[in-house]
């Protein structure tokens, strides 16, 4: 029998106006569920809530905020595997990847669990006599959350962990792609030890819901991960109530291949980076900007080994490249493989529909071969299982051609040259800069966003991420005579 999700408004499980299928894109006959899509008024009607939870939780002490996140992490961690089948179930990518998403998404919470404990501030001596200044963080209130299919799970994860580790009330609205992950992690959430209504999960359409969520005045800040033309209206529509964004957005992140690079290194590296998630990735590798001499060696491995990568459904074993995640993704991706062709790239291998046993969103992945960066598919995001590659003469060439995108999310550079190494990482206008490492795969600890049409507003993760849930404020005390 289907089973019907329900949204949490003001901390009660409840039907939608409509409901949406959910289905599994490995496998079209397989309906995950039926998932509510919320009314414009329980959108207010979990907003006001909201205001009244925040007060209370901040109000909880820093201990018992603490056990709350340890005890999500925990769970999350617990359960990676069966939250794992589910995510790709719906998702498309492989287990081995649903799995160690949600695995990572429990270490987001337990990470910040820690930081509740580490709430310091600042002081100050004034510039006046007998006063004393004492700087600290409160948080910012209620945040909405609007989070991307691709990684249901840990995106949401990053910014639901430090929204209630500092002390607000988070309303989060989810892809309408993947509802189930959304409704697996708010089960978790609402049965902790947390005020009625302080988490929310308003599932519906980014262009109704959404698009109300931003626009609403109770909104304090907005988190928002997604692309370039949905994170432009929601920053314009933010700024009609001066609310706080930050928001991370598209990229055409590019490798570096030097001539003096450990060839399957190289190999192993792009591979990863451009299909890793089904090539769906903010970080993906969709440009490997390749020295002139070792070209055609590195072209000739980088094909074969392509070739040789198992599509297939996602939770079947061996598969290294599940479906793309729906129909409309795999039209566009499709109508970028001909633009590639059109443009005069030379399409080396992939880049076409397959049939599986199962009917699904399937496609080989793909490489193009003697590219410029002008192309517009060198210039556009296309999240798609493609990457390009671009010949260059010389490391300053190589550089050159990596900082000419609008984008600025990451880059990364294979070499065994320290100097070129060292160079590179402090001249590639990216925020995140990778050497003989993936531009895919980054840490929970430290500053994770970027430059250009990548990211506006403060950084995510680490600490950094107090930057945008928090607001400070500065107290002067004058203590008076003894
Ligand atoms: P979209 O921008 O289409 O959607 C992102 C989210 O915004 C979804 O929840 C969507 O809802 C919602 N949304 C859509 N329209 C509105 C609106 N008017 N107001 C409020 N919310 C709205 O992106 P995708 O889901 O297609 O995700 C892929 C994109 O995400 C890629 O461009 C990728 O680069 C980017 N991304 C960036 C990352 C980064 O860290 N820089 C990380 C991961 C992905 P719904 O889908 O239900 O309509």
């Amino acid at each position: 029998m289907t089973e019907n999700h329900r949204n949490l408004i003001a901390g009660a499980w409840q039907t939608g106006e409509s409901e949406i299928e959910n289905r599994n894109p490995s496998d079209t006959t397989d309906l995950i569920g039926l998932y509510a899509q919320a009314s414009a008024d329980q959108l207010d009607a979990t907003l006001a809530q909201a205001r009244v939870a925040q007060a209370e939780w901040a109000a909880y002490g820093m201990e018992r905020k603490q056990a709350v996140l340890m005890a999500i992490g925990t769970e999350l961690m617990a359960r990676a595997e069966e939250l794992g089948i589910l995510l790709s179930r719906e998702e498309g990518k492989p287990f081995a990847e649903g799995r160690g998403e949600v695995y990572r998404a429990g270490q987001f919470f337990t990470y910040y669990a820690a930081e509740c404990l580490r709430q310091l501030g600042e002081n100050a001596d004034s510039v006046r006599a007998g006063v004393e200044i004492d700087v600290r963080r409160e948080p910012v209130g209620t945040v909405a959350i609007i989070s991307p299919w691709n990684f249901p799970t840990a995106t949401a994860s990053w910014k639901i962990a430090p929204a209630l580790c500092y002390g607000n009330a988070v309303i989060w609205k989810p892809a309408n792609l993947t509802p189930a992950s959304a409704v697996a992690l708010t089960e978790i959430i609402n049965r902790q030890d947390i005020p009625k209504g302080l988490f929310s999960l308003v599932m519906g359409a980014g262009s109704t819901i959404g698009q109300r969520l931003v626009e609403s005045p109770q909104v304090d800040a907005i988190s928002f991960t997604g692309s370039v033309p949905v994170g432009k209206c929601i920053a314009a529509a933010a700024i009609q109530n001066l609310t706080k964004v930050q928001m991370e957005m598209g990229s055409k992140n590019a490798l570096a291949v030097m001539d003096d690079a450990d060839l399957d290194v190289a190999v192993t590296l792009a591979l990863g980076g451009a299909f890793g998630g089904t090539g769906q990735k903010c970080t993906a590798s969709s440009r490997l900007v390749v020295h002139e001499a070792i070209h055609d060696a590195f072209v000739e491995k980088l094909v074969a080994a392509t070739k040789a990568m198992k599509v297939g459904h996602a939770l079947e074993q061996g598969t290294q490249i599940g479906p793309v995640v729906s129909a409309q993704q795999l039209a566009e991706n499709l109508e970028y493989v001909t633009l590639g062709q059109t443009e005069g790239a030379e399409l080396a291998c992939g880049g076409e529909r397959l049939q599986m046993p199962t009917d699904g969103f399937y496609m080989s992945p793909g490489v193009f071969l003697n590219t410029t960066n002008a192309m517009r598919i060198n210039r556009e995001e296309m999240f798609a299982p493609l990457t390009s590659v671009i010949k260059v003469g010389s490391y300053e060439e190589a550089l050159a051609v990596v900082n000419d995108t609008h984008f600025g999310l990451t880059s990364g550079i294979v070499t065994t040259s320290l100097a070129r190494a060292t160079h590179f990482r402090r001249n590639a206008r990216t925020g995140v800069v990778t050497v003989n490492l993936p531009t895919a795969g980054t840490d929970y600890h430290v500053p994770f966003g970027g430059r250009g049409d990548s990211s506006y507003g403060p950084r995510e993760q680490g600490k950094t991420a107090a930057e945008f849930y928090t607001t400070v404020k500065t107290a002067y005390i004058s203590a008076g005579p003894i």
